[in-house]
């Protein structure tokens, strides 16, 4: 986080973020992503997971400002492919990527008391895992930004067919949250890589649509929802890791 200091945030007006949802409806990916830089500078961050809306996201940062800040959440659970796209990524744009791991205060005792997989023992011991491991984390990279990015798109679940493309995120500490391929479809986004040859993880090559920890994601068959090989032992309910739990204006999710 380059020593950056901790934002200091107040929670924007509701209605001037709606105006700016509608003032941006019609702006490109591109155009939105040039308009948060602008506005946030490096107090902007973009979150990386590496699938393919995220490696779109980095293309078009990182063709904008190879110095923009983009984080990812290094659970320490990730697939190779997910290690491999990042390094290809990283060469690609020649970009350094801001690398958030846990905590290893918080890691070390919940692997020691429970053991590397309690995440399947219930609900409360996946999201503990979660917490430990992507939550909290992702607290500490937001607590330096006044703003944040994701490759959240309407298409990809039941859970996010409202998402905005500008709006605040009050769960995350009441900063703004772009969300500039929100209108994009399955097709924009593949249809986007392969134009620009954009490296992308492999494993959307094996009927993974979502991938998240090793453990905790599979390929899904046809037909099945995009996020259904996530935490696929659970209640579907329950399946979103808080990442992008629901704020006032939307319910945007990862
Ligand atoms: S997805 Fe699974 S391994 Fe990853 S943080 Fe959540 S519970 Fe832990």
């Amino acid at each position: 986080m380059s020593g950056l200091a901790m934002a200091q945030n107040k929670i924007p007006d509701f209605t001037e973020v709606i105006a700016l949802d509608r003032e941006q409806a019609d702006a490109t990916a591109d155009e939105l992503l040039r308009w948060g830089l602008d506005r946030w500078g490096d107090r902007l961050v973009v979150a990386s997971s590496f699938g393919a809306e995220d490696v779109v996201l980095v293309d078009l940062v990182a063709s904008i400002d190879r110095n923009a800040r983009i984080f990812t959440l290094d659970t320490g659970r990730l697939h190779q492919e997910t290690y491999d796209v990042m390094e290809r990524l990283r060469r690609r744009y020649d970009i350094k990527f801001e690398v958030v791991t846990p905590r290893t205060e918080l890691l070390q005792p919940m692997l020691q008391e429970k053991g590397p997989n309690s995440f399947y023992e219930s609900v409360d011991a996946r999201k503990e895992c979660c917490n430990i491991r992507k939550m909290e984390p992702l607290r500490r990279v937001l607590a330096t930004a006044d703003a944040w990015v994701t490759g959240i798109r309407r298409g990809q679940s039941v859970t996010r067919t409202d998402a905005p493309r500008v709006t605040i995120d009050v769960p995350n500490g009441g900063i703004y949250k772009l969300n500039p391929l929100a209108n994009w479809s399955e097709d924009d986004v593949w249809n986007h890589i392969r134009d620009n040859d954009v490296p992308y993880n492999s494993l959307h090559d094996c009927g993974f649509p979502s991938i998240g920890c090793t453990p905790c994601t599979r390929a899904i068959k046809p037909g099945e929802d995009v996020r259904a090989g996530r935490w696929w032992w659970e209640d579907p309910t329950s399946r979103e890791c808080g990442l992008h739990a629901r704020a006032s204006t939307d319910s945007a999710n990862l």
